[in-house]
């Protein structure tokens, strides 16, 4: 894929209707009908495009590990004939994911290790992951809770929201909670709005976000109805997921400046990806994009270590040189932190190019990010009286 095709200065473009062209615009604007007609099948999928052997095999396999689901307005996105199409590597299963990796782990972050009641993981002092749900819009092949997430795996989400709640309750270190699943935004509004409320109930909880891709898979979903409820329980931040320029629409961009005016700051979080988004052009477009959108580039995650993703997962290097290519070469805003989630449990840890050439007791001499050298001196003891 020719990765020039992605500069940001193009349009954001709405791809309805597409594969669907008699749909009505009323019926495309529905997140309902968007979730009934999710693609699920091998024979659906194949009735939109045509497969490679590695795609019909990986979905034929793929039936209790993590399921297929695409949404109609995320299919759209997908070329029909290019199987390596940047969109289709992220949704449609592949025959590699069966391939067994001895490093790779089914609970990469060692969440279940962290649960003191089944669904909350409280690994950091003052802040819990609450897994509300394990269904999503559609189904992400390297996602890290694949273990848990579509509900066809081995393992399946248990989460006790009364115990939860008890045990926020009566634990006032947490002062922050992350909604997580899984996509909390499926959920219909009085449902997400009760949880919410009896979260503001608690108050040394200061401050809850939610971590959703529906804003990409669903754009739909995002109504005044919804904004208008969100907006009762500010502070309130969402963290979105995206992963390509080509995922940031006219519908998403629309839902996305919803979002924003009612009033919640958001961030993205976006998995390196080899074949999607592992080269420095696509990324440039991708943060250019999301800033248009009123969101800001958050993290960059090296691929989790999961089961069956090592065709997705690509060399550190390459995530260095994607900062080193953004870093002083565009706007600090749209520069994401790029991280590795210690394998096992170890936490978000920071990764960046070295900038430090030479470290003294009396100087450092640094490179720019065009490799010009300049030196900074460390304080130095001055002597009032000579
Ligand atoms: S939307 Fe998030 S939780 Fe759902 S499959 Fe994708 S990465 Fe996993």
């Amino acid at each position: 894929m020719n990765s020039a095709q992605y500069d940001s200065s193009i349009q954001i473009q709405s791809h309805a209707p597409g594969y669907w062209p008699n749909v009505t615009p009323e019926k495309w604007n529905d997140h309902k009908w968007q979730l009934r007609n999710r693609i699920n099948s091998l024979v659906e999928l194949e009735k939109h495009i045509e497969l490679s052997r590695e795609e019909r095999s990986g979905i034929l396999l793929s039936g209790n590990k993590l399921a297929m689901s695409i949404t109609p307005h995320f299919m759209n996105l997908v070329d029909r004939t290019d199987p390596n199409c940047p969109i289709r590597r992220q949704i449609i299963p592949r025959v590699e994911e069966t391939l067994d990796d001895p490093m790779e782990l089914t609970d990469p972050c060692g969440e279940d290790s962290h649960m003191p009641v089944p669904g909350l993981v409280h690994r950091y002092p003052d802040r819990v992951l609450f897994l509300v749900t394990d269904r999503c819009a559609s189904y992400c092949r390297y996602c890290t809770r694949s273990r848990v997430v579509s509900g066809v795996g081995e393992q399946q989400l248990e989460t006790q929201y009364e115990a939860a709640f008890e045990y926020l309750e009566r634990t006032p270190s947490v002062r922050d909670v992350l909604l997580s699943g899984g996509d909390p935004l499926l959920f219909t509004d009085a449902k997400l709005d009760r949880i919410l409320t009896r979260l503001r109930q608690i108050p040394h909880i200061q401050f809850v976000r939610i971590g959703s891709r529906i804003p990409i898979f669903l754009p739909q979903r995002i109504t005044p109805e919804l904004c208008n409820m969100l907006k009762k329980h500010h502070p309130l931040f969402i963290s979105v997921h995206t992963n390509h320029p080509k995922e940031l629409t006219s519908e998403v961009q629309e839902g996305l400046i919803r979002l924003a005016e009612a009033g919640i700051p958001m961030g993205n979080q976006s998995v390196l990806l080899k074949g999607v988004n592992d080269d420095v052009e696509t990324q440039r477009a991708l943060v250019h994009k999301l800033l248009m959108c009123r969101v800001k580039p958050y993290y960059l995650y090296q691929c989790d270590l999961i089961k069956g993703s090592s065709h997705l997962r690509t060399s550190v290097q390459k995530g260095l040189d994607i900062i080193e290519g953004l870093r002083g070469h565009t706007t600090g805003y749209a520069i994401p932190q790029y991280v590795i989630d210690g394998p096992g449990g170890g936490g978000k840890i920071p990764l960046n190019p070295n900038y430090i050439v030479e470290h003294t007791d009396n100087h450092v001499t640094l490179r720019n990010y065009e490799n010009k050298k300049f030196t900074y001196p460390e304080p130095q003891p001055l002597e009032v009286f000579q």
